[in-house]
């Protein structure tokens, strides 16, 4: 056995498994989690908003009466009866589907790996938003796709530039097989895309034949108004459509699904089952227990004005705060809002004097593939109540106050302060 002291099998890899990497900020986010420091990194949801004492009994009552069906193995597919009340909440962003089109997943990142594991042999291409959530991409890393950033602007992926890309990834003599999208409430772009534009993207890959991955973990987030429309409404054939009852109910259950077209979703169940066997019964039978005795959509109400206070307070806070020549995204719904920082500053070599100043956020980098995102970070306001995320964004605001001096006096700060390390609990990026 060759390998290095540290790890002696490191030869004997796939080469799959070289390209998993942790990042980068691993070792700061340790630190970042003590409790003095305000985190506005994690894209934890508020839990605390749910109702436990109601959940316990949920969860109680499952055991005592389908004790025998919830701790046994169940099918690879999902519960029956919770894929027909998912259709009620796909319905709400105008999804129409069988019950048989679902797949019930451990949670939908477990979805973006079987999805990616049935269409993406290594080299092919994904094509996704500039920025993009950072577990996808690791997925897509470790199917050893080619990931292709594509420009957004406000209002979501700018088609003339998918346009582009596909050309040249064509030009390069490769194939791209999905575009992944995240178009309500993005993460962590902090931007939706609007009906126009959905279906001149929708457009774009009918004529192209490329698939769509829709991922929509916030559609039901939305701070004003009806939840946007789905672009899988208004295309059953062309896209699969991710959903999760991480942010509406509890991520810790682990209950996501998949909406695919017929043999995608038969190839979908058998990833599956080489996965994991089923997705888990007991977790499965709890939120459709829950479903079924709860007022579920008034809970969704609970956690949007929750999340609409917090998204208040930190937009109110980086307007009478920020340095002149800092922007960000006003996001509609969900978690997360998209910060620029004033010219010549860069977020990743600030991160180890923000977390000093006790406030942490994740440096844009994290959102690309290819080093993009020096000048960005991602706040996410959905954990922290609302004094402590105006008190993290008067810090955040103090640092890049004095970044800014720095920078003046010696020049841009992109050199100073990298932080590595890489023996520590993996960082809260969600
Ligand atoms: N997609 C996006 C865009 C997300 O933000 C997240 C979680 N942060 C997920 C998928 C995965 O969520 P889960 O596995 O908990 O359903």
């Amino acid at each position: 056995m060759s390998g290095s002291r540290l790890d002696p099998w490191v030869d004997s890899y796939a080469s799959r498994a070289h390209a998993m990497r942790a990042s980068e900020i691993r070792a700061l986010f340790a630190v970042a989690s003590r409790p003095e420091v305000v985190s506005l990194a994690g894209g934890m949801p508020f839990v605390q908003a749910l109702p436990i004492d109601m959940l316990l009994e949920t969860a109680q009552r499952v055991l005592r009466e389908r004790g025998a069906q919830a701790l046994q193995y169940g099918s690879g597919q999902g519960d029956v009866t919770l894929r027909e009340q998912i259709l009620q909440v796909i319905g709400e962003v105008g999804v129409t589907a069988h019950p048989d089109d679902i797949i019930v997943t451990t949670g939908s990142q477990m979805a973006l790996d079987l999805v990616t594991r049935v269409f993406c042999d290594p080299g092919d291409v994904v094509l996704v938003e500039s920025p993009s959530y950072v577990g996808a991409l690791g997925v897509f890393r470790a199917y050893e796709c080619d990931v292709v950033h594509v420009a957004m602007d406000d209002e979501g992926l700018v088609p003339s530039a998918l346009d582009e890309a596909i050309v040249a990834v064509r030009a390069a003599g490769k194939r791209a097989k999905l575009i992944y999208t995240i178009p309500n409430f993005h993460n962590p772009a902090g931007i939706t895309q609007g009906q126009a534009r959905r279906a001149e993207l929708l457009a774009i890959a009918q004529r192209e034949g490329i698939a769509i991955l829709e991922d929509d973990p916030y559609g039901l987030l939305g701070f004003e108004g009806e939840p946007p429309r789905a672009i899988r409404a208004n295309d059953p054939d062309g896209v699969i459509y991710l959903g999760s009852f991480s942010k509406t109910i509890a991520s810790g259950l682990r209950v996501g699904w998949a909406v695919a077209p017929h043999g995608v979703r038969e190839k979908l169940v058998l990833a599956n089952e080489a996965a994991v066997l089923c997705p888990s019964n007991y977790a499965q039978l709890t939120i459709s227990e829950y479903l079924a005795t709860q007022p579920w959509r008034e809970q969704i109400k609970t956690f949007q004005e929750v999340y609409r206070e917090r998204r208040d307070a930190l937009l109110e806070s980086l307007q009478a705060l920020m340095p002149e020549g800092t922007t960000w995204t006003i996001p509609a719904g969900g978690f997360y809002s998209w910060l620029t920082l004033p010219h010549g500053l860069d977020a990743t070599a600030m991160l180890p004097r923000a977390v000093a100043s006790l406030v942490a956020y994740v440096p844009g980098t994290g959102f690309y593939v290819d080093g993009q995102g020096r000048q960005n970070l991602r706040l996410s306001y959905c954990y922290p109540e609302p004094d402590r995320i105006r008190e993290g964004v008067r810090r955040l605001a103090g640092v890049i106050e004095s970044e800014l001096e720095l920078a003046e006096t010696f020049g841009t700060t992109h050199s100073r302060g990298a932080f590595t390390g890489s023996s520590v609990p993996a960082p809260d990026l969600r």
